[in-house]
Protein backbone atom coordinates (compact mmCIF):
# COMPACT_ATOMS: atom_id res chain seq x y z
CA UNK A 1 0.00 0.00 0.00
CA UNK A 2 1.26 3.53 -1.43
CA UNK A 3 0.85 6.51 0.66
CA UNK A 4 2.50 10.28 0.61
CA UNK A 5 4.98 11.46 3.09
CA UNK A 6 6.00 14.92 4.78
CA UNK A 7 9.50 15.35 6.93
CA UNK A 8 8.63 19.34 7.03
CA UNK A 9 10.78 20.29 10.44
CA UNK A 10 9.26 20.79 13.88
CA UNK A 11 8.70 24.31 15.24
CA UNK A 12 6.83 25.82 17.80
CA UNK A 13 3.35 27.95 17.02
CA UNK A 14 3.71 31.22 15.64
CA UNK A 15 2.06 33.32 17.81
CA UNK A 16 0.00 34.79 14.59
CA UNK A 17 -0.81 31.77 13.34
CA UNK A 18 -2.42 31.16 16.69
CA UNK A 19 -4.21 34.39 16.32
CA UNK A 20 -5.35 33.57 13.58
CA UNK A 21 -6.69 30.57 14.58
CA UNK A 22 -8.54 32.34 17.46
CA UNK A 23 -10.51 34.52 14.50
CA UNK A 24 -10.88 31.93 12.69
CA UNK A 25 -12.89 30.10 15.75
CA UNK A 26 -14.56 33.28 16.67
CA UNK A 27 -16.21 33.58 13.32
CA UNK A 28 -17.07 29.82 13.54
CA UNK A 29 -18.95 30.59 16.64
CA UNK A 30 -20.67 33.82 15.54
CA UNK A 31 -21.70 31.26 12.54
CA UNK A 32 -23.12 29.47 14.67
CA UNK A 33 -24.74 31.84 17.42
CA UNK A 34 -26.23 33.34 14.29
CA UNK A 35 -27.79 29.60 12.29
CA UNK A 36 -31.59 29.25 12.34
CA UNK A 37 -31.42 25.66 12.82
CA UNK A 38 -28.13 25.25 14.44
CA UNK A 39 -29.20 21.50 15.82
CA UNK A 40 -29.10 20.81 11.83
CA UNK A 41 -25.66 21.62 11.49
CA UNK A 42 -24.44 18.95 13.86
CA UNK A 43 -23.13 16.37 11.14
CA UNK A 44 -23.20 12.21 11.70
CA UNK A 45 -20.30 10.46 12.59
CA UNK A 46 -19.20 8.21 10.34
CA UNK A 47 -18.41 4.59 10.43
CA UNK A 48 -14.71 4.29 11.29
CA UNK A 49 -12.40 1.26 10.56
CA UNK A 50 -11.60 -1.62 13.30
CA UNK A 51 -9.18 -4.38 13.34
CA UNK A 52 -6.83 -5.08 11.29
CA UNK A 53 -8.23 -2.50 8.90
CA UNK A 54 -7.49 0.11 11.72
CA UNK A 55 -3.91 -1.41 12.20
CA UNK A 56 -3.16 -0.64 8.80
CA UNK A 57 -4.76 3.16 8.05
CA UNK A 58 -2.65 3.84 11.59
CA UNK A 59 0.40 2.55 10.40
CA UNK A 60 0.00 4.06 6.94
CA UNK A 61 -0.70 7.66 8.57
CA UNK A 62 2.36 7.02 10.98
CA UNK A 63 5.31 6.40 8.45
CA UNK A 64 3.37 9.06 6.00
CA UNK A 65 3.58 11.33 9.24
CA UNK A 66 0.54 13.38 7.99
CA UNK A 67 0.54 14.58 4.23
CA UNK A 68 -2.72 15.87 4.35
CA UNK A 69 -2.94 17.59 7.45
CA UNK A 70 -0.17 20.40 5.89
CA UNK A 71 -3.95 21.71 4.08
CA UNK A 72 -5.02 22.49 8.12
CA UNK A 73 -3.42 25.86 8.40
CA UNK A 74 -4.89 27.99 11.52
CA UNK A 75 -8.71 26.77 10.27
CA UNK A 76 -7.96 22.90 10.93
CA UNK A 77 -10.91 22.92 9.11
CA UNK A 78 -12.92 23.83 11.84
CA UNK A 79 -16.31 25.45 11.49
CA UNK A 80 -20.00 26.27 12.42
CA UNK A 81 -20.76 22.75 12.31
CA UNK A 82 -17.92 21.28 14.31
CA UNK A 83 -18.38 23.79 16.93
CA UNK A 84 -22.53 23.42 17.10
CA UNK A 85 -20.97 19.30 18.42
CA UNK A 86 -18.42 20.88 20.50
CA UNK A 87 -20.97 23.33 22.64
CA UNK A 88 -23.64 20.61 22.58
CA UNK A 89 -20.84 18.08 23.80
CA UNK A 90 -20.08 20.74 26.37
CA UNK A 91 -22.92 22.68 27.74
CA UNK A 92 -20.43 23.97 30.57
CA UNK A 93 -17.86 25.78 28.10
CA UNK A 94 -18.89 29.59 27.35
CA UNK A 95 -17.35 30.95 23.49
CA UNK A 96 -14.30 31.77 25.61
CA UNK A 97 -13.91 28.35 27.19
CA UNK A 98 -14.65 26.84 23.69
CA UNK A 99 -11.81 28.93 22.09
CA UNK A 100 -8.91 28.37 25.30
CA UNK A 101 -9.85 24.33 24.90
CA UNK A 102 -8.83 24.60 21.54
CA UNK A 103 -5.98 26.94 21.89
CA UNK A 104 -4.67 24.65 24.82
CA UNK A 105 -4.58 21.86 22.20
CA UNK A 106 -2.47 23.43 19.80
CA UNK A 107 0.81 21.51 19.17
CA UNK A 108 3.41 23.10 21.52
CA UNK A 109 6.12 21.43 18.45
CA UNK A 110 4.45 21.05 14.94
CA UNK A 111 5.56 20.41 11.60
CA UNK A 112 6.05 23.92 10.07
CA UNK A 113 3.51 25.67 8.35
CA UNK A 114 1.20 22.94 8.90
CA UNK A 115 -1.78 22.41 10.97
CA UNK A 116 -1.35 23.84 13.99
CA UNK A 117 -2.65 20.61 15.68
CA UNK A 118 -0.03 18.65 13.53
CA UNK A 119 2.62 17.65 16.41
CA UNK A 120 5.35 15.26 16.49
CA UNK A 121 3.40 11.92 17.06
CA UNK A 122 0.09 13.20 15.13
CA UNK A 123 -2.88 15.05 15.99
CA UNK A 124 -3.27 17.00 19.30
CA UNK A 125 -6.52 17.60 19.01
CA UNK A 126 -8.81 15.17 20.83
CA UNK A 127 -11.44 13.25 18.45
CA UNK A 128 -14.06 14.70 19.78
CA UNK A 129 -13.17 18.21 19.21
CA UNK A 130 -11.72 17.63 15.19
CA UNK A 131 -14.15 18.45 12.07
CA UNK A 132 -15.80 15.42 10.91
CA UNK A 133 -13.24 15.53 7.99
CA UNK A 134 -10.70 15.02 9.88
CA UNK A 135 -11.73 12.11 11.40
CA UNK A 136 -13.10 10.06 8.14
CA UNK A 137 -10.49 11.62 5.70
CA UNK A 138 -8.70 8.55 3.40
CA UNK A 139 -6.10 9.33 0.87
CA UNK A 140 -6.30 7.62 -1.64
CA UNK A 141 -3.55 4.78 -0.81
CA UNK A 142 -6.09 4.76 2.02
CA UNK A 143 -8.86 4.08 0.12
CA UNK A 144 -7.43 1.77 -2.20
CA UNK A 145 -6.73 -0.77 0.86
CA UNK A 146 -9.90 -0.11 2.41
CA UNK A 147 -11.78 -1.06 -0.57
CA UNK A 148 -10.22 -4.46 -1.17
CA UNK A 149 -12.08 -7.58 -0.32
CA UNK A 150 -11.05 -9.67 1.07
CA UNK A 151 -8.60 -7.90 3.07
CA UNK A 152 -4.98 -9.37 2.41
CA UNK A 153 -3.14 -11.05 5.99
CA UNK A 154 -0.29 -8.49 5.78
CA UNK A 155 0.23 -5.20 4.32
CA UNK A 156 3.23 -3.84 3.73
CA UNK A 157 2.75 0.22 3.78
CA UNK A 158 5.15 2.65 1.84
CA UNK A 159 4.95 5.86 2.34
CA UNK A 160 7.24 8.23 0.06
CA UNK A 161 7.97 11.38 -1.53
CA UNK A 162 10.81 12.64 -3.10
CA UNK A 163 13.83 11.32 -1.67
CA UNK A 164 11.79 10.07 1.80
CA UNK A 165 10.94 6.44 2.09
CA UNK A 166 9.58 4.95 5.01
CA UNK A 167 8.50 1.21 5.71
CA UNK A 168 6.01 -0.57 7.79
CA UNK A 169 4.44 -4.06 7.52
CA UNK A 170 1.48 -5.05 9.32
CA UNK A 171 -0.08 -8.56 10.22
CA UNK A 172 -3.15 -9.64 10.47
CA UNK A 173 -2.44 -12.23 13.35
CA UNK A 174 0.02 -9.87 14.95
CA UNK A 175 -1.45 -6.59 15.13
CA UNK A 176 1.17 -3.49 15.91
CA UNK A 177 0.53 -1.80 19.47
CA UNK A 178 2.98 0.36 18.95
CA UNK A 179 1.82 2.58 16.66
CA UNK A 180 1.45 6.15 18.18
CA UNK A 181 -0.83 7.99 15.06
CA UNK A 182 -4.40 8.42 16.14
S1 LIG B 1 -4.74 9.93 5.34
FE1 LIG B 1 -2.93 9.26 6.51
S2 LIG B 1 -1.58 8.29 4.99
FE2 LIG B 1 -3.10 9.51 3.86
S3 LIG B 1 -2.12 11.52 3.51
FE3 LIG B 1 -3.31 11.65 5.42
S4 LIG B 1 -1.86 11.14 7.09
FE4 LIG B 1 -0.97 10.46 5.12
S1 LIG C 1 -6.88 18.90 13.20
FE1 LIG C 1 -5.53 17.13 13.32
S2 LIG C 1 -6.28 15.70 11.76
FE2 LIG C 1 -7.16 17.73 11.30
S3 LIG C 1 -5.72 18.67 9.81
FE3 LIG C 1 -5.12 19.31 11.89
S4 LIG C 1 -3.55 17.83 12.54
FE4 LIG C 1 -4.67 16.94 10.80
Amino acid sequence: MSVPAQDSPLVPPPAGRVRALKRHLVESLRDLREAKHPERLIQKRTAQPEGFAADVVRAGCTQCQGHCCRGGGEHAYLDDRTMARVRRDNPDLDAAGVIALYKRSVASEGYENSCLFHGRTGCTLAKPLRAELCNTYYCNGLWDFLKMRPLPDNVEVVASKGGIERRAVVKAAAREEACRWE
